[in-house]
């Protein structure tokens, strides 16, 4: 994509979703880890339902470890893979509590570094709740990226490397967005909404597969 194509895209999609936040409820740094956690392949808006009930009484990492593996498996259910889920939840909490005194560490390493937060995980929990400049790659921005060709990588580690290059530094967290808002309204995994989509100019998919 050209110089010129790339602005052009970076200012609809800024323009169409600005102020774009997350949908993931949440009031507190750890409160946003474990909706994250809970969000792999799963809704927002189910994330949302669950954590409502959840953080009630389980809002801080040293309640989240009165709980055992299989107590709050069975709470984070409807989430699904609640195995692996609560096992990332318990195990982060532990580390948060023994080496971070109780508190989500405020360092992309350091959150990386937490058992069971993997590099998308981290970027978010760093980008939205410290503020630091971070694109993390789920599935929405990975598809519309390559689609789109702002960003075209084998897997989200490339995509998400081919994104800082092509957006703006002070615009990451902002493009991470943008793109989960266009993946969900417009250019959605089956059926992309092509014909109507303010990006029809300037997209490499539509070009390739001679869409319109
Ligand atoms: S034109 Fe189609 S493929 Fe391209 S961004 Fe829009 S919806 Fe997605």
């Amino acid at each position: 994509m050209n110089k010129n194509t790339l602005k052009t895209v970076l200012e609809k999609l800024e323009n169409t979703y600005f102020g774009a936040k997350p949908q993931l409820n949440f009031s507190t740094e750890y409160e946003l880890l474990v909706a994250v956690i809970l969000s792999a392949q799963c809704t927002d808006e189910r994330v949302n339902i669950v954590t409502k009930e959840l953080f009630k009484n389980y809002s801080t990492p040293q309640k989240m470890l009165t709980l055992s593996h299989e107590e709050l498996s069975s709470l984070i259910k409807p989430c699904g893979l609640n195995n692996s889920k609560a096992e990332h939840i318990l195990s982060a909490s532990k580390t948060i509590v023994e080496k971070h005194g109780g508190k989500v560490p405020s360092t992309y390493e350091e959150l990386n570094a937490l058992s069971g937060v993997g590099r998308k995980t981290a970027n978010v929990v760093y980008s939205v709740a410290f503020g630091g400049d971070a694109i993390a790659v789920d599935t929405h921005v990975f598809r519309v990226s390559n689609r789109i060709g702002l960003a075209k990588g084998v897997n989200p580690l490339a995509t998400e490397k081919a994104l800082m290059k092509a957006v703006p530094k002070n615009k990451w967290s902002s493009a991470h967005h943008w793109l989960i808002y266009h993946g969900r309204r417009v250019c959605t995994a089956r059926n992309p909404k092509c014909e109507t989509c303010f990006l029809k100019g300037e997209c490499e998919y539509i070009k390739k597969n001679g869409k319109l």
